[in-house]
């Protein structure tokens, strides 16, 4: 057994050492091939080594040279770029530029559009003016020949003109000749009533324009010795319902009479409150005759300017007082007022204030305030055209209240006060009864109020009485007193 194993071994060893010894012959063989090949390799190798490294190093070359085209490009392109950029914003200004100009050019455009429709519109309206022109010039050639006929007719009328002047100045004598006339005919001297409104009572009634009716009232038929009714005349009566207006309407004639060249008075008679100032001043609204009269003549005087006269006004004013005359814009006693020169009816009223300031007034029995002296406005017109002169003046006088006081009431200054109205206003009767009976002796000297204005109420004078009466019953005493007055004035001239 040892044997066979150490055979078998023996064996296994011969083989593997055969095995062995073909194997490293294989493997020389091989390592023999590859290191033959190896050095054909090396052999090329070495041949395209030199080659290499030309290519390698043309490579670089191209490499490098690329690489610095590439940069200079890269570079050149960066540069075109920003230029190209700045050059793009250099155009987007100027497009923008562009655009406005364009807009600006779009505005100029419709402009210019509006511009030619106004042209058109424009040339249209020359059309029809070039029209106008022509037939206007064919109108200024009538005109001339029309113009030149004129002339010719023009120095014929300023012949006529002449004429006419001298008609219109002969018109306006024969106006005055003829007012004067019917100014005679009415009188020179005349007699008016005015019945104070008092819508309550009807002791008075009127019978037409110019008779009044006095009805006695119960409670004085026993105390009176007249009859139950008794009537007056008159040249004219206001009823109640007259306004001033009304009162004015029949006095401005006698008014008229001043501008015509004649002196004329008008008197306000009558117990106090019965209306003497309101007819004489009235108030604002309702004017009387003193503020209307300024009115008449201021106008009228305006008329005789155009005419060519040659005027001059002046005002005064005056108060009778216990038989003393004072001038009441000096505020000093007189015998004459002194007459200031006035251009309008406003310096007129300013002076009129201050007379009213220095009015004296006092109270009274019969009523509690009430006008005690005799008030006189003066206004004087002087003027003259070629030798016709005028200069004449007007008087409205506001008398003191003609209630006859009881002078046994009256003591010191009052009972003289009252001695003197009574004793002015019957010489104002009788004067009136001596000019309304023409007499020849006209008793002026008998009163201060009197002689201060017969001047004024002598020879063509027209002179106005307007008695002024109270319709209440228990005034009866005095409104007959009034009208008894009145009816005394004018007696005699039945008689004649
Ligand atoms: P006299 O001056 O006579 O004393 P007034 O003129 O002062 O009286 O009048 C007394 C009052 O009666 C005043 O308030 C006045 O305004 C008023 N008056 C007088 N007459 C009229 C009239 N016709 N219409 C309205 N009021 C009048
Ligand atoms: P008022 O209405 O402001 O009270 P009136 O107008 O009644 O005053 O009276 C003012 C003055 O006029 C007083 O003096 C008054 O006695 C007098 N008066 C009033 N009515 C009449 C009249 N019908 N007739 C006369 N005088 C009158
Ligand atoms: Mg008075």
């Amino acid at each position: 057994m040892e044997k066979e194993l150490k055979d078998i071994r023996a064996y296994h060893l011969k083989v593997i050492e055969e095995k062995l010894i073909e194997l490293i012959t294989h493997k020389n063989r091989i390592l023999a091939v590859q290191s033959e090949e190896i050095g054909e390799f090396k052999k090329s190798f070495d041949e395209f080594k030199p080659l290499t490294q030309i290519i390698q190093k043309t490579t670089r070359e191209c490499l490098s040279d690329f690489q610095s085209k590439l940069d200079e490009a890269d570079r050149q392109a960066i540069q075109q770029f920003h230029q190209q950029q700045d050059q793009l914003e250099y155009h987007a200004s100027r497009l923008n530029q562009q655009q406005s100009q364009m807009q600006s050019i779009q505005e100029l455009f419709e402009q210019q559009t509006r511009q030619r429709l106004q042209i058109a519109e424009m040339q249209k309206a020359k059309e029809r003016m070039l029209i106008e022109l022509q037939q206007t010039k064919e109108e200024l050639e009538q005109k001339k020949f029309l113009k030149q006929q004129l002339m010719n007719n023009f120095k014929l009328s300023q012949q006529q003109q002449i004429q006419l002047q001298q008609e219109l100045k002969d018109t306006e004598h024969q106006k005055r000749y003829w007012n004067n006339l019917l100014q005679e005919a009415k009188g020179n001297i005349r007699v008016y009533c005015r019945i104070r409104p008092n819508s309550q009572e009807d002791m008075l009634l009127l019978n037409g324009e110019c008779t009044l009716v006095l009805r006695v009232p119960e409670r004085f038929l026993k105390s009176t010795n007249c009859q139950k009714e008794s009537s007056f005349n008159f040249e004219h009566i206001f009823s109640q319902d007259a306004d001033q207006q009304e009162i004015y309407n029949e006095l401005s004639d006698l008014v008229q009479n001043v501008v015509d060249g004649h002196n004329v008075c008008i008197f306000a008679y009558g117990q106090t409150g019965s209306g003497k100032t309101y007819t004489m001043q009235g108030d604002d609204h309702n004017k009387g005759v003193i503020p209307r009269a300024v009115e008449q003549i201021f106008k009228e005087r305006q008329g005789m300017l155009e005419l060519g006269w040659q005027t001059n006004i002046r005002v005064g004013f005056q108060e009778i007082y216990n038989e003393q005359s004072r001038d009441l814009i000096t505020n000093q006693k007189c015998d004459e007022v002194k007459l200031l020169d006035v251009k309008d009816i406003f310096e007129v009223a300013e002076h009129f204030n201050t007379a009213k300031k220095n009015r004296q007034v006092a109270e009274t029995f019969s009523n509690e305030v009430s006008s005690r002296s005799h008030f006189i406005f003066q206004l004087n017109l002087q003027g003259h055209l070629g030798d016709k002169q005028i200069n004449s003046t007007l008087n409205l006088i506001d008398l003191a209240g003609s209630e006859r006081a009881n002078v046994a009431k009256t003591e010191g200054d009052r009972f003289t006060e009252t001695k003197a109205i009574n004793k002015s206003l019957s010489a104002l009767g009788d004067v009136f009864n001596a000019l309304y009976t023409k007499q020849q002796h006209v008793p002026f000297r008998n009163s201060k109020l009197t002689f201060s204005l017969y001047k004024y109420m002598e020879g063509s004078s027209k002179t106005l009485m307007m008695v002024n009466i109270s319709s209440r019953s228990e005034d009866f005493q005095q409104t007959l007193a009034s009208l008894r007055f009145a009816e005394k004035v004018k007696s005699c001239s039945i008689k004649k």
